[in-house]
């Protein structure tokens, strides 16, 4: 039995390093800068991004050839807009976010911003103008300041500062006894869900990217964190272009475009009040949350 608990132990370890660097896609490419499977084209230009619209075009794609996710999917975010995703586990939500990062490339259609198509133009500035808060931020064991630093290397101790405020957990380093330089991560203190959340946030503000991509955590926040955050993310969605992954009522209500993704298809799509008219899927996904059942909206 012995002989059996360690490797599988062992595998555990595995398993939580890979999903780790998955879950954290800067962290991944700066890790894997020399092996990506996307290339940048031998004429690739950096990316300059103006208003910062986004523009899904007929888009198909699937992990496997033989098996496509997405299909046909259409849709644009004008500059300075949210649009919010909704829809069941396993629609293609997160792979949408992947494909505009170009962690893949697309089988079909043309992924553009700003009119330029993401396969013109060189990764490095691509990712520079996308800030992402994904749905389970990953730390690094490093220190807190580290950890906010990362979205930009020369920010200083003032800056990290003030976009600690920003994210609402300057309060909650401040009563660590070592304060910013308090270790976290899987070998220091551990954090909840909404202060790696805040962390995540504080670290995209000093980045301060044109577009924004969120991935709402699912996992119960207690409500008073959970108003904290949306706080913090609608500061930083203002006035910035926003694709969100949205598993909470409010940000949803408040999107300029609501699409309901199931099985890698649109299946409705417009404002909070015209879906809700129209009695289809968007309105039982609602009325569900509204009974406070637990699953995404
Ligand atoms: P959602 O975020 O809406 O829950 P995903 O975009 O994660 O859905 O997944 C959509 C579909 O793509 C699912 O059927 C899932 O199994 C599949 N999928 C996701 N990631 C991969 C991957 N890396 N390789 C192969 N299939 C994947
Ligand atoms: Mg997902």
């Amino acid at each position: 039995l012995i002989q059996l608990f360690v490797p599988l132990n062992l595998l555990g370890f595995v398993y939580r390093e890979i999903r780790q660097s998955l879950i954290d896609m800067d962290y991944l490419f700066g890790l894997l800068d020399r092996d990506q499977e996307i290339a940048d084209k031998v004429d690739a230009v950096p990316l300059v991004v103006k208003g910062g619209e986004v523009r899904f075009q007929a888009v198909d794609f699937g992990y496997d050839p033989r098996r496509q996710i997405l299909h046909d999917l259409s849709f644009h975010v004008p500059p300075g807009k949210t649009v919010a995703i909704v829809g069941p586990s396993g629609a293609g939500k997160s792979t949408l976010s992947r494909i505009l990062y170009r962690f893949y490339d697309i089988t079909a259609g043309a992924v553009l911003i700003d009119g330029m198509d993401i396969r013109d133009v060189t990764q490095k500035s691509l990712r520079q103008a996308i800030g992402i808060v994904p749905q389970d931020t990953v730390l690094f064991n490093e220190s807190i300041a580290y950890n906010i630093r990362y979205g930009r290397p020369d920010a200083s101790d003032e800056d990290i500062r003030q976009a600690a405020r920003f994210a609402r957990i300057d309060g909650f380093i401040d009563q660590l006894p070592d304060g910013y330089e308090t270790l976290v991560g899987e070998r220091g203190l551990k954090l909840s869900g909404g202060e790696k959340q805040r962390v995540a946030i504080a670290r995209t503000i000093l980045k301060d990217p044109p577009i924004l991509l969120l991935d709402e955590a699912t996992s119960a926040l207690d409500s008073r964190t959970e108003r904290e955050i949306q706080e913090a993310i609608e500061q930083i969605s203002r006035n910035r272009t926003t694709l969100v992954i949205a598993h909470r009522l409010s940000t949803v209500v408040n999107a300029d475009e609501i699409l309901v993704l199931d099985q890698g298809r649109i299946i409705e799509r417009g404002a909070h009040e015209s879906l809700l008219l129209a009695q289809g899927t968007y309105h039982a996904m609602w009325q569900r949350q509204l009974d406070g059942s637990p699953s995404d909206v």
